[in-house]
């Protein structure tokens, strides 16, 4: 814990059962504070109250409040994009914010960023986890997260209100908003965020060593564990979000509310089979169909269980979809397909 008064002010409410009110109360309380506004405390507040809020409470936020939540699909198209548009450009003015935005935190004050990259060449684009993170040739780097809007349009069409603009050499701007709740954080390289930490040193599920991993933290979870909590919480997969799981969990023919104790080794597998598979169509196909890239263009992939189709029938069974809410956001499921019960799965194949 970061030695900070306004960051005692918040771990009490965070910590109640009453987690979503609670957390709404305290970041409104701390944000209002007097020293916690838009500086070098507020990254770290990322850090302290990310660790402190249940996980429930985080997911609800996101869920509710924001229709922009990118997933690691997202973030390999958003990087794949970045480097094929902007690589090689230079910075040529960095803008900060047209007004303060109660919950987008900044590495530092966003008005300084300009000093640190005017002038330099954008080397790269990188991504893992949640995060995108934009590499520069005078060793800066400027990473978002996944509530970060970050789009790439002329300069002349740049909307009224952001939270940090890039104007480049080509006469282009990237454009960053926040809808909810996101972080826009520049540094040399040393950033210690958990969450970005947490993403960067994460095992890729499109890593060699991947399915290794899975079975390790699979043996290490409880077996009460539920099958969404298991994917989408803990950090244990970062990238992987209430977003990627229905599909995954589609594919692997499990209930979202399966606890993996239950789970026989062929679904365990499959389920493994199923991460990478889901993961790798979505990326392939510029993200999901929820959610848009760098261009404001909604994602190739046709989510098979999302909002877009909550209420119509099943591809594979013809049944109706359903959306419920399980642990702190939406889950969407064909109980046809994804029985919760193990008297209902579907025999040995
Ligand atoms: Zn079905």
């Amino acid at each position: 814990m970061i030695a900070m008064p306004g960051l005692l002010i918040m771990t009490g409410p965070w910590r109640s059962e009453s987690s979503v009110y609670g957390i709404r109360s305290a970041s409104l309380s701390v944000s209002a504070g007097p020293t916690l506004s838009r500086t070098e405390n507020c990254a770290g507040l990322i850090t302290a109250c990310c660790s402190s809020v249940p996980e429930r409470a985080i997911s609800t936020i996101r869920q509710e409040g924001s229709k922009i939540m990118l997933e690691l699909p997202e973030v390999l198209t958003l990087v794949r994009q970045l480097n094929e548009s902007v690589k090689n450009r230079r910075i040529r003015k960095v803008w900060p914010p047209t007004k303060a935005h109660k919950f987008c935190w900044y590495n530092g004050e966003p008005e300084e960023y300009d000093k640190a990259l005017s002038g330099s060449r954008i080397a790269g684009a990188e991504g893992f986890g949640t995060f995108a993170e934009l590499i520069f040739d005078n060793g800066r780097k400027l990473c978002v997260n996944d509530g970060v809007n970050l789009r790439l349009m002329p300069a002349g069409k740049v909307p009224g209100n952001y939270q940090l603009m890039m104007e480049l050499d080509d006469g282009q701007a990237l454009v960053f908003t926040v809808a909810m709740y996101g972080g826009i954080f520049e540094h040399d390289g040393s950033y210690d965020n958990h969450y970005y930490l947490a993403s960067r040193n994460s095992t890729s599920p499109f890593a060699q060593d991947f399915p290794a991993y899975y079975l390790r933290l699979f043996s290490e979870s409880k077996p009460t564990l539920s099958a969404k909590a298991f994917l989408a919480t803990e950090q244990r997969f970062p990238g992987i979000g209430n977003g990627t799981l229905q599909d995954i969990l589609f594919e692997a023919g499990i209930h979202p509310k399966r606890k993996i104790g239950t789970l026989e080794q062929w679904e365990r597998d499959k389920l493994l089979q199923a991460v990478m598979k889901v993961l790798n169509d979505m990326t392939k196909h510029g993200g999901r169909d929820t959610e848009k890239d760098l261009f404001g263009v909604f994602g190739g992939y046709k989510t098979k269980m999302s909002k877009n189709t909550a209420g119509t029938n099943c591809g594979q069974c013809g049944g109706t979809i359903l959306k419920e809410n399980y642990l702190g956001g939406s889950v969407y499921f064909c109980p046809e397909c994804q029985h919760q019960d193990l008297a209902g799965q579907h025999p040995v194949m």
